[in-house]
């Protein structure tokens, strides 16, 4: 910490990065990770099966339903939502030792999960990741054109409704380019409160 930091604002320790999907928070988390190891990423539990190259521990802890049951019955979980099929929530216990440590903390979550943090922590800072551009969105979710019609077109439809959740963050980040953002985001979580 810096010296005479005690008379100055504390930074805001807890740091929600969200958006729609496809708009690409986990390349940014990914670059944060890389740049800023200082910045410490909470690893969420999830009940999805691990993709091929992902590690128990690193991307996720991956768990069965039965024991994210358990963890949502002991209050072990700070937020948890539900999002194409699974289960996904922040181990708490992790997060507040960290805080209590004073390390800059970045959590990584869909919207249902971010508005519950907001209850829950009213002092986190909330910040919404957003495509340049609606086609660019649309693009980035098209995605390789495996999909059938009616797909893409649900996931347009929840994009269209994430998108206008905007409204409910502290501050926007236009993902333009990952290096631009993973500086504009490390300079929000390490800036001072107001
Ligand atoms: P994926 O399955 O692609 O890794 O993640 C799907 C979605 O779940 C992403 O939008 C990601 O941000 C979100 N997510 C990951 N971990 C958590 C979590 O702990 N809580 C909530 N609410 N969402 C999460």
């Amino acid at each position: 910490p810096e010296l005479g930091s005690q008379s100055r604002p504390a930074a805001k320790r807890l740091t929600v990065l969200s958006g729609p999907s496809g708009v690409g928070k986990s390349t940014v988390v990914a670059g944060i990770r890389r740049e800023h190891p200082e910045v410490w990423l909470s690893v969420s539990v999830t009940t999805r099966r691990p993709r091929p190259g992902e590690k128990d521990g690193v991307q996720y802890h991956f768990v069965s339903d039965e024991e994210f049951d358990r963890l949502v019955a002991e209050g072990e979980l700070l937020e948890w939502a539900q999002f194409a099929g699974n289960r996904y929530g922040t181990p708490r216990g992790p997060v507040e030792e960290r805080l209590a440590a004073g390390t800059p903390v970045l959590l990584e979550i869909e919207l249902q999960g971010a508005r519950q943090v907001r209850e829950s922590m009213p002092d986190a800072l909330h910040v919404f990741l957003a495509p340049p551009s609606w086609e660019e969105l649309v693009r980035r979710l098209t995605g390789r054109g495996t999909e059938s019609d009616e797909v893409i077109q649900r996931r347009l439809d929840v994009a269209k409704v994430e998108l206008a959740a905007e409204k409910e963050f502290d501050t926007t980040l236009v993902n333009t380019s990952v290096r631009d953002v993973c500086a504009d985001l490390l300079a929000l979580i390490t800036a001072p409160k107001v």
